[in-house]
């Protein structure tokens, strides 16, 4: 492993799939730690993880009053890219929603669904699609 790379952090490579950043492609989480499949606010998808590497808190924690109760929040960033993908729950009010405690709840539409085997296909080949724009602009 090269020595700047020393804070990137891998998931499990035993997991049948993984999450990674959507912008860098670095790993985030494993689907075994996936608790939950749902929404952040009223239409963002977003995914639940027990788990998760890469993250680093951005900004202030704050307390917000989501649809299942109050909440103590951090908003996470990507910590290679420093994209924002989604908070992470520091504490619940209710009772039935302490299990969020300590999870990370993050935007579908920022990660990328790696399955394993596309993982060590995309290690040893190191292939890469051509970028779609360049495609059009040919013809
Ligand atoms: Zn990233």
């Amino acid at each position: 492993m090269h020595g700047s790379d020393s804070l990137l952090q891998y998931v499990d490579d035993d997991v049948d799939a993984k999450f990674s950043c959507a912008g860098c492609g670095c790993d985030i989480a494993s689907e075994k730690h996936l608790l939950w499949e749902g929404f952040m606010g009223h239409s963002t998808s977003a995914l639940l993880f027990r788990c998760s590497v890469n993250l680093a808190p951005c900004g202030n924690k704050r307390e917000e009053m989501l649809t299942t109760g109050r909440y103590t929040l951090a908003d996470m960033h990507c910590h290679v890219c420093q994209v924002p993908l989604g908070w992470k729950y520091l504490s619940a009010q209710q009772e039935d929603q302490q299990y969020k405690v300590g999870a990370v709840l993050l935007q579908q539409s920022l990660l990328r669904r790696v399955s394993n085997l596309q993982a060590i296909t995309a290690r040893t080949a190191y292939a890469r699609p051509p970028p779609a724009q360049q495609a059009q602009r040919a013809q």
